[in-house]
Formats: structure tokens, C-alpha cells, sequence
């Protein structure tokens, strides 16, 4: 029950339960607790396919009110003069309900949105218009036309600022707004000289892609200066990169960025708020460490971090303490989403080998003793690896001369792997150095887990910067895994795989593997991905024509619901499924083949009848009766309207 580091990387919203359940505690400790293997099965009994994709919006309100706390508690240790305000980076996920939660939930706190294109600002717009007084923060290249939809916010009464990106776009912003006769809210986006080492490093330092350097951020109040507008500038941004894993890179940005606002003031720029961005990391592998996939540094580290750096500054140059806003996107709303899937089939496990009979009885009986007598030491490990090698070659030697059978030659075979699985499995769970040839670019060892999902679509961060997320399986976690398993997709890509897994026991390695149970004949096995709810499903893509997946919104219940067992689950009067204090709100289905295909031009009703046309000219031509003709339509229209996933 403790591996695969649940307490790590998911407290309080992720634990295991007696029964060896995977739940969901969507208000953290006290709240609901939601068993997800039986709601996942309960969900697929009644005909919803995996995989599927679970939100969890009272996650999201969770750590809103944390993060919002954080900063409120370092506001009030510091005696800092000013208040803290969240926005939402909407380009870590578009989900309509996702930020409508963060905006019903952040309201009462003054919370808005980021957003970097012309799209994303059009959906701000619509979200925000009537909510005077909202903060619309508007980042990302800007032509005349985003100015000018920025200018319709301001009259709206949207509290939106146009963050400068690019020193040119200044111009295009002046005139926009002499033309339609506003004075403009600005604000610059700094390169500070702080980097930090983590995958999104780049996003920092002076050769940064975005952001004004210091002597155009000089030239931008220059020119306002020359026109009377320094009071237009009133705000700087910087953003030094996602899932900072050292608060030291915190403590210094906040240090630089804090002085440059100091002098911003003294320029004379009517300066209120200071714009921190986005970085605040997650801990996908529980370690705490520094590591790309932990941090070190908790949430109430870095709002203290931040508010101190600045009082500190503000206090020193005597200037009035700013409105401090963050871009929080991965912190807030990773743990909300959760995707489960199940194990398509499970190729090349290690299997059983067959009791020895034949000749080769002695050396299939001495390569059992060695699988059998495997002790979780590195040097038990090294020496069944190297007696394992050699049996294998011996019955190699042995079945050319024909002195072994084949029965003989496939049990030497299923030994070979079973002893490999064992050592991986025994070094996972005992962080023990692997042989040489075990190594997860040699390893041809480890079985291979097929899952019914596309990682394309669902993960693509393990795909294109090695990311890992915690995935387990989401029941029998009461039983010991047996199995040291590599997942494969569904795709006919090579590159749909997934092999590098978050420590089983925690710690800040990589696991080459994940253990596994055996798959049961006529029984689903269920796992799920942890963490996922940013940029996957806005990177993700249609790669063999995998669609979006089916998502289930699970809330807590507003209405009565009698006190149950955590894994019972029954439905109400409009046949939702109620549980123990919470509700399966509603179910978005996923595209379907004809959803897929008609964003490639290829349309679902032209296809039909090319197909109709096909089936005649065969029935014509005497290939097919009339009655088959009649079924390969039905079935094409059914399947055209079908999941594009399998269905297990
Ligand atoms: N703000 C800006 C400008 C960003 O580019 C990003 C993402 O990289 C974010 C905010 C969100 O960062 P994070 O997800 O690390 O909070």
C-alpha cells in the first residue's frame, strides 16, 4: 500500500483505502471521499468506455483558497502594505468549466485572467464583461487588432492591462488608443538576468523570447515621458519559467524585479502592481527534493518569498508597497484532472514456465533456484542477472545440438524473464543499482502493458520533454505487484510509450518501469495518470485520429445525500450517480470517428455515401447480398458514430 509514493506527490487529495482503492478527496482531509475504482467501473458498467477523464472542480477551489491563504498569511506576517491577486493563465488549460470555477471561487478575492492571444482575450471578454473590476491581465504578441479589443474591455470596465512583450508594440498600442480616444493601462514585461535550470529555463535570462530588455524598458518610459503618459505604466510583469524547483531562483528574480520596479517609480511611472508570473511548482514525484519533477519549497515558501523580497525593497526606497499578482497555472489546477484508463492487454508478461521433465531437467531446476533465491541486495542481483545469462546461452547451446526440446528451450525463456522482472522489480521497490544490461536503454526485459489510450493526446509531455506523472493502477493495491511493466499506447507510433515513471518508492529518480499486477482473464485493470490537468490537453493532439476523451465532472453534492459506505453508489431521481457527499454533475462525451474525421474535410455524410454506393455496386456485381449490404452500412454509420478508443 505504501508504494508508488501516493502520500508524496498526493496528499491530502489522493490516498488509498483499506480495500486497496485508489480515492479522490476533492476537499482535501474531511471532505468526501470518492473511491475511484468503483466509480470508474460503476461508470464503464454502464456503458461509458475508457478512457476517461475525471475533473474534480472542488480541487481547483482547494488550491485557489490555498494559495490565496499563503499570501494572505505572508501579507499579514510582513506587514505588507499591499494585497495579493491571482490570474488565471488560461493557456495551461481552456476548459470552459475549468475557469469558470476559478473565476466563481476567486471572486470574492479580486481574481482574473491571463491570456497571450486574440482568442483567449475574446473568450476573457466574454467571461469577465460582466464582472466590472475584474483583472485581465494581456500578454503575448499584439497587433492592432488585440489592442483595440483591449480597448473595448477598458470600457466595459474590465481592469485589463496591456503587458508589453515587444518594445514595437508600444506604438501600435499609442495609436490605438489616441484613435479611439482612450488613455491606455500598461504594463512591461521584463527580461531578468535570473534564470532557472528546469525544462522551461529558456523562458528566462537576457536571451529570453519574451520581454523588453532594460534599455527598452529605459526607451518605453522615455517616450511616455515625451508624451505625458508616464502614469500610464503601471505595472511589471516577469515570468522566469514553469515548475521552479529552488526557491533560491524565487528569492533572486523577486530581488531584481523588485529593484526594477523601484526605479520604474522613481522614472516616474505610475506604478501599482507588480506581476510575478507563473513557476510555482508541483511535486509530480513526492520526493521534495530540487529535482525537475519536485520542488523543494513549499507554497507558503514562495508567497513569503515574494512578499518579503518586495516589502524589503519598497521599505528601502520608500515607495509604496504594490498589488503583488501571480500567474499560477500548473499549482492550481494539476491536481484537478485525472485520467483513467485500462489495460488494453499485456504483451510478452513473464509467465509460468512449465515444471521440468526432459533432459534438460538439471538446468531448468538450478535456473529456478537462482529466480527463487533472489535477495534484494545489489550483489544478488548482479549474480542472478550474470547465472541468468549464462542458462540462457547454455539452452541455446543445448537446443542446437539437440539436446534440449523447445517445451525445455520456452520454459528457459520464461525464466530468463521472470528472473529479469524480479530484479527489476526487487531494485525499484530497494532503489538497488540495476545490472548493466537492465538498464532502461538496454533493457529488452520488462514487460509490456498495452492501455487504451493515447499519449498524443491524453500525456504529451512524457512524449516530448520526458515528463513524469505518477500513474498506478487504482485498485488491488492491497496486493503486491508482480510484474516490472513498460506502458505502450494505443497509437502506431514508437514513440507511444511510456518508460519512465516516478520512483515506486519515493525518491527523485526516475523508475524505468512500473509495477503491475498480472492481468486477470474477464477482469479490467484500471489505472490512472495523476496530475494532468495543465497543458496536456491543450498540447495534446489527434495523432491516429484519437479524439478528445470522454470527461466526468464530479462535485461535491448540494443536495441531501443519506451518509453511505465511501464505495457505495447509487442514483438519484434524474438518474446521476450519487456517492458518499458527492455527485457525478455531468458526462461531456469525447469525439466521436466522425468528429475526428470531419476536422481532417473528411465529411461523415460523404463517406456514407460512398460507402452506400460501394455496397450496391457489390450487390450488383453479385459480391455481397442485399441484406449484408444493408449491415455494412448500419455498422459504418454506428461505428462512425462511435468512441474513437477501444472498447475493452
Ligand atoms: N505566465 C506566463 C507568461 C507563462 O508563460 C506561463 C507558462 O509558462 C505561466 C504564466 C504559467 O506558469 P505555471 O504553469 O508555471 O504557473
Amino acid at each position: 500500500r505504501k508504494l508508488y509514493a501516493v502520500d508524496g506527490w498526493g496528499a491530502p487529495y489522493f490516498a488509498v483505502s483499506d480495500q486497496g482503492h485508489l480515492c479522490v478527496k476533492p476537499e482535501g482531509d474531511g471532505g468526501p471521499v470518492i473511491d475511484l475504482f468503483t466509480l470508474a467501473s460503476t461508470l464503464k458498467d454502464e456503458g461509458l468506455e475508457m478512457p476517461l477523464l475525471f475533473r474534480f472542480p472542488d480541487i481547483v477551489n482547494h488550491r485557489l483558497h490555498l494559495l490565496q491563504g499563503c499570501f494572505d498569511k505572508a501579507v499579514a506576517r510582513y506587514e505588507y502594505q499591499g494585497s495579493y491577486r491571482g490570474v488565471f493563465p488560461v493557456k495551461c488549460n481552456h476548459d470552459r468549466e475549468l475557469i469558470s470555477t476559478i473565476l466563481d471561487c476567486g471572486a470574492k478575492f479580486g481574481w482574473g485572467l491571463e491570456v497571450g492571444s486574440k482568442p483567449e482575450l475574446l473568450m476573457a471578454m466574454s467571461l469577465l464583461g460582466q464582472a466590472p473590476g475584474s483583472l485581465l491581465i494581456c500578454n503575448g504578441y499584439k497587433d492592432q487588432d488585440y489592442i483595440e479589443l483591449v480597448v473595448q474591455c477598458w470600457r466595459l470596465g474590465i481592469e485589463a492591462v496591456v503587458v508589453l512583450e515587444q518594445f514595437k508594440e508600444l506604438g501600435v498600442l499609442l495609436r490605438v488608443a489616441q484613435r479611439m480616444g482612450v488613455r491606455p493601462v500598461l504594463g512591461v514585461r521584463a527580461k531578468l538576468s535570473t534564470r532557472h535550470e528546469g525544462h522551461w529555463g529558456s523562458t528566462s535570462g537576457e536571451k529570453a523570447k519574451f520581454g523588453l530588455r532594460p534599455r527598452e524598458i529605459v526607451a518605453v518610459v522615455r517616450q511616455l515621458a515625451a508624451l505625458g503618459m508616464t502614469d500610464c505604466l503601471q505595472l511589471l510583469h516577469f515570468h522566469i519559467g514553469s515548475q521552479i524547483t529552488n526557491i533560491r531562483v524565487v528569492k533572486e528574480a523577486m530581488s531584481e524585479a523588485a529593484y526594477l520596479y523601484a526605479e520604474l517609480v522613481d522614472m516616474g511611472a505610475g506604478m501599482r502592481v507588480i506581476d510575478c508570473g507563473g513557476g510555482l511548482g508541483i511535486d509530480y514525484d513526492g520526493s521534495n527534493t530540487d529535482a525537475p519533477a519536485s520542488l523543494s519549497y513549499t507554497m507558503q515558501n514562495y508567497a513569503n518569498d515574494v512578499v518579503c523580497s518586495l516589502r524589503d525593497v519598497c521599505l528601502e526606497r520608500g515607495i509604496p508597497m504594490p498589488t503583488i499578482v501571480s500567474e499560477s497555472g500548473r499549482a492550481l489546477a494539476s491536481h484537478h484532472a485525472v485520467m483513467v484508463f485500462d489495460a488494453a492487454a499485456a504483451g510478452a508478461q513473464p509467465g509460468r514456465p512449465a515444471r521440468a521433465v526432459g533432459k534438460g531437467r538439471f538446468l531448468l531446476c538450478s535456473f529456478r533456484e537462482v529466480l527463487d533465491g533472489l535477495e534484494a541486495t545489489a550483489c544478488s542481483l548482479r549474480e542472478a542477472y550474470s547465472d541468468a545469462v549464462y542458462f540462457k546461452e547454455e539452452a541455446l547451446r543445448a537446443f542446437k545440438l539437440g539436446v534440449l526440446s523447445l517445451e525445455e528451450r520456452a520454459a528457459v525463456d520464461l525464466l530468463f524473464d521472470a528472473t529479469c522482472n524480479r530484479i527489476l522489480l526487487l531494485a525499484a521497490a530497494a532503489k538497488l543499482p540495476l545490472p548493466e544490461a537492465l538498464q532502461p536503454s538496454t533493457r529488452p526485459h520488462s514487460a509490456t502493458y498495452h492501455v487504451n489510450l493515447s499519449i498524443f493526446r491524453s500525456a504529451p509531455d512524457t512524449w516530448a520533454i520526458e515528463q513524469v506523472f505518477p500513474i498506478l493502477p487504482i485498485h488491488r493495491l492491497d496486493e503486491e505487484p508482480t510484474v516490472a511493466a513498460t506502458l505502450a499506447d494505443l497509437t502506431c507510433d514508437s514513440d507511444g510509450k511510456i518508460d519512465r515513471f516516478i520512483s515506486p518508492v519515493g525518491g527523485s529518480e526516475a523508475a524505468p518501469v512500473l509495477p503491475l499486477h498480472e492481468l486477470r482473464s474477464g477482469e479490467s485493470y484500471l489505472l490512472a495518470m495523476f496530475l494532468t490537468g495543465v497543458y496536456q490537453e491543450v498540447m495534446g493532439s489527434a495523432h491516429n485520429m484519437f479524439g478528445s476523451t470522454h470527461c466526468v465532472v464530479v462535485r461535491a453534492a448540494e443536495c441531501c445525500v443519506p451518509p453511505m459506505p465511501d464505495d457505495t453508489l447509487i442514483h438519484d431521481g434524474e438518474g446521476k450517480i450519487l456517492g458518499n457527499g458527492f455527485v457525478v454533475d455531468h458526462v461531456l462525451r469525447g469525439e466521436t470517428m466522425a468528429d475526428v474525421l470531419t476536422r481532417c474535410q473528411h465529411s461523415g455524410s460523404d463517406m456514407l455515401l460512398a460507402m452506400r454506393a460501394a455496397a450496391s455496386a457489390a450487390v450488383l456485381e453479385g459480391r455481397m447480398s442485399s441484406e449484408a449490404a444493408e449491415a455494412l452500412v448500419q455498422t459504418f454509420t454506428r461505428q462512425m458514430h462511435s468512441y474513437t478508443y477501444l472498447s475493452l
